[in-house]
């Protein structure tokens, strides 16, 4: 897909601030520093949108980037820093219990995880999560550029082995680094949004 328009709509900390029209929208989850940033930033084409995170763990907001006046990226904060207070965990917690559990407009979660690693323990509950409340996935495993090919398919099988990946959700290889998978990730995702 060409974007020529990306517009950050609002960081909403509470319900009420999510946007109130009916466009679809595509959530992007993934622990601290897998490359959720970069992995928006280059589908997007736009270097500096999303920020790459300096303080992981910090940002406790829902990120809503408009995207053509058509649907919305909302990036959720990442997991599995270890530096976060109690009260921050429950915090992040309650907000995307909040959010995945009833909003009507979200159609598919993008889920991230680092093709050179089989997924961590909060990656598993992360997509367990998600399919608990019947959201399709499409797990982006970003970073291929640093897996050397001959070795991507075996990462790759491990990763879907590990996450217990149902039958109609997708994994693709990704690389922020060189957009390698971006036109499949495109693909896929407005196969879901009807664009
Ligand atoms: P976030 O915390 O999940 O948003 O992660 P960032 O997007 O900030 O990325 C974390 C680090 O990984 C940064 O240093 C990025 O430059 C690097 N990175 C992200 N994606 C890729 C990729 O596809 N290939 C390579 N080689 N590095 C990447």
């Amino acid at each position: 897909m060409k974007v020529n328009d990306v517009e950050l709509v609002i960081s909403a900390v509470r319900e009420d601030q999510y946007p109130n029209d009916p466009l679809p929208e595509i959530a992007l989850a993934g622990r601290s520093n897998v490359g959720k940033s970069s992995f928006i930033n280059r589908m997007i084409q736009r270097k500096g949108m999303a920020r790459i995170s300096a303080r992981p763990g910090k940002t406790q907001t829902l990120n809503f980037y408009l995207i053509n006046q058509q649907l919305y990226f909302v990036d959720v904060p990442g997991y599995g820093y270890a530096k976060v207070s109690k009260k921050e965990r429950q915090a992040w917690g309650k907000m995307m219990e909040n959010y995945f559990s009833k909003r009507k407009e979200l159609k598919l979660a993008v889920l991230i995880v680092d093709l050179r690693h089989n997924p961590t323990e909060d990656d598993l509950l992360m997509y367990d999560f998600l399919k608990h409340y019947e959201i399709p996935v499409l797990v982006i495993a970003t970073k291929m550029d640093k897996v050397a090919k001959t070795k991507r398919p075996s990462h790759l099988k491990k990763i879907k082995e590990a996450l217990d990946i149902e039958p109609e959700d997708q994994i693709i290889p990704f690389s922020s680094e060189t957009g390698e998978g971006k036109d499949e990730a495109w693909g896929a995702i407005r196969s879901f949004v009807g664009k």
